[in-house]
């Protein structure tokens, strides 16, 4: 079956919403596989976020994910790219739906980053370099 990496950010560490974040995998009928707690260097964070390279958020999101630890999870499932993806909701929290992950726990705070709790991986592709990247 499918494996997607998930990463809860600095931002939702900080909240102490690890645990919500895992449950809702979990009730949704997701299978955490491996766990750690990782302060990522800005060379892992680069590398992950390397598509975003030369955008004008590219160094204010690589400093907001390396300002405090993240939990990054291996979670796997059928169809748990897109599921995952789904249970996260809209990028921006203001706009995300309800129900979802950002739409229930995040707002705009006015940040250079928008501050979004969680990273899922959106494509078989970059789930697997990214579980290669944070599960070395
Ligand atoms: P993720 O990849 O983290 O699940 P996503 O796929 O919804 O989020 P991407 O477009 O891949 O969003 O952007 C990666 C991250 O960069 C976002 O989650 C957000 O934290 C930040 N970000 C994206 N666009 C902007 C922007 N215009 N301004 C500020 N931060 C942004």
């Amino acid at each position: 079956t499918e494996e997607t990496l998930i990463l809860v950010k600095p931002d939702g560490v900080a909240r102490g919403l690890t645990g919500e974040v895992l449950r809702r995998i979990e009730a949704k009928g997701y299978k955490i596989v491996d766990l750690r707690m990782v302060n990522a260097s800005r060379e892992l964070l680069e590398e992950h976020y390397e598509e975003h390279a030369g955008k004008p958020f590219f160094g204010p999101l690589v400093e907001f994910m390396a300002s405090g630890p993240v939990v990054a999870v291996r979670a796997s499932g059928n169809r748990v790219i897109e599921g995952f993806r789904s249970l996260a909701g809209a990028t921006d929290p203001t706009v995300a739906a309800p129900g979802t992950i950002r739409g229930d726990l995040g707002r705009d705070w006015g940040a250079a980053v928008t501050q979004n709790i969680v990273h899922g991986s959106d494509s078989t592709l970059s789930a697997e370099r990214e579980l290669a990247l944070w599960f070395a």
